[in-house]
């Protein structure tokens, strides 16, 4: 048994190390996750701008065990199928029902006027209460429908630390108005089970700053 009293180590490693590369016109908070012990990691919703996320992995020297997508949408899985490629990767996520969105990305890249976007095919869909492994870390799964049918969010318990995609963000909530969307069903899965989590769950969101359960419980608007 260590002492918890005791000193940490001054060269003590973090257990996991984060970097968030802002991807798209939609500044989506692409992230590097990786362990600073065996440089091992996974890239979390490669939305654009692969050269963007290669360089920042050379950068780092990370090890990049597999792609991670919460759900379906172009800002989140518009990189996924060339990253996998140029890194030999499999894809893990989102929920199985965001096929038709990830199927149809094209569709969704001329929506928004975006080129040059192909379609993955994700190695393994994930359900609620699956686990998911990165960077030596194990992340558990909840299924989040409301602003995407397949979303899915992961949560490191021991970290107190969620990857919660267009769920929940600081002061506000994903958008409900694209196809599949439902604001009813948005709201209950953040309180049925983000929420749940504790207060002291630091979430790191798919736009804008990190913020934490307890300060969205007190302050969104959208959870009153
Ligand atoms: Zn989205
Ligand atoms: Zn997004």
């Amino acid at each position: 048994m260590s002492d918890p009293n005791a000193p940490q180590s001054q060269d003590a490693l973090p257990p996991i190390q984060i970097l968030i590369i802002p991807v798209t016109s939609f500044q989506q908070n692409c992230s590097l996750v990786w362990s600073p012990e065996t440089k091992k990691g996974a890239v979390v919703d490669p939305g654009g701008d692969v050269p963007l996320i290669l360089k920042a992995i050379e950068e780092h020297g990370v090890d990049v065990e597999k792609i991670v997508l919460t759900h379906g949408h172009i800002d989140h899985v518009g990189g996924a199928a060339d990253l996998a490629e140029a890194l030999k990767v499999p894809v893990e996520g989102p929920h199985e029902a965001d096929r038709v969105l990830i199927e149809r990305v094209k569709d969704q890249a001329r929506q928004f006027g975006l080129s040059d976007v192909k379609p993955v095919e994700p190695d393994r869909w994930l359900v609620e209460g699956d686990t998911m492994e990165m960077a030596g870390r194990s992340f558990e799964v909840f299924h989040c429908p409301g602003h995407a049918p397949g979303h899915v969010v992961f949560f490191d318990r021991e970290l107190r630390l969620a990857i919660s995609g267009d769920v929940l963000f600081a002061g506000s909530v994903g958008r409900t108005d694209l196809p599949g969307g439902d604001h009813d069903t948005l709201i209950a899965s953040i309180k049925t089970k983000l929420l749940p989590l504790g207060d002291d769950v630091s979430f790191l969101p798919g736009h804008g700053p990190a913020s934490t359960i307890g300060r969205e419980r007190e302050n969104n608007p959208f959870l009153r």
